[in-house]
């Protein structure tokens, strides 16, 4: 595509995300295609049998109220691992994670740092089966479920673990605090490095989180350039 189209293309879709603040991005400024991956067959054919063998469990309640297991969808050669908190509604009708209109920013949010899902990010909950009415994770919940996701982590290496909102920032990192007093700092997750930024759906309910979301997902972007 030409550059002039590319540019107009970027700043539109800029101004959806954002508004009519314009934020750049110090390191890339114009997206490019990202590099397309080698698929890690084996990887990839593990983590379709660890759904398979754990799509059944029923170790905590929530197990026969889903209508669907969501173990996490993406790339097995991800250098981003996104994390939530746990399947909504939509994600639970469908087996899915972040599909609704929160899916659908940060699915504008990735494509604004060169990354979609599938290549480059796989995306998954700390727990794969919705909370009724979309209640916190209990503990004991969390308690059952990490260890799927620590499975998946470890198949998967990652460079780099996004925990998306405080409830995810907490509960992986067992740390309860602010969100604001978990951005910006790096932390250790079983050796893979741990970000923690805002949910998309906060962006949602309040757009002054955005330009700091924004902040931590260049940080991310600059970071995965040099890592
Ligand atoms: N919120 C989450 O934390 N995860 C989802 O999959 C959907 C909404």
């Amino acid at each position: 595509m030409a550059t002039k189209a590319l540019k107009h293309r970027y700043l539109e879709q800029q101004k959806q995300l954002f508004g009519s603040e314009l934020y750049l991005s110090q390191n890339t400024g114009i997206p490019t295609n990202s590099e397309s991956k080698t698929e890690l067959v084996g990887i990839s054919q593990e983590l379709k049998d660890y759904n398979k063998q754990i799509c059944v469990c029923q170790e905590c309640s929530l197990g026969s109220s889903r209508t669907n297991f969501v173990f996490g969808v993406g790339d097995p050669n991800a250098d981003l691992f996104l994390v939530g908190e746990a399947p909504g509604e939509q994600e639970d009708l469908k087996g899915e994670p972040f599909i609704g209109r929160a899916g659908k920013l940060l699915d504008d949010i990735l494509k604004a740092i060169n990354k979609k899902r599938g290549d480059g990010v796989y995306i998954a909950n700390v727990l794969k089966c919705r909370p009724p009415n979309n209640r916190d994770p209990l503990p004991s919940e969390v308690e059952k479920c990490e260890p799927f996701l620590k499975k998946q982590i470890s198949l998967i290496q990652p460079k780099l673990i996004v925990a998306l909102g405080r409830v995810a920032g907490k509960t992986l990192l067992k740390l309860d605090v602010p969100l604001k007093e978990m951005r910006e700092k790096t932390f250790d997750y079983n050796g893979t490095p741990l970000r923690v930024t805002y949910h998309p759906a906060a962006l949602l309910r309040n757009s002054n989180f955005k330009k700091p979301a924004w902040v931590d997902f260049q940080w991310v972007q600059a970071y995965l350039q040099t890592a």
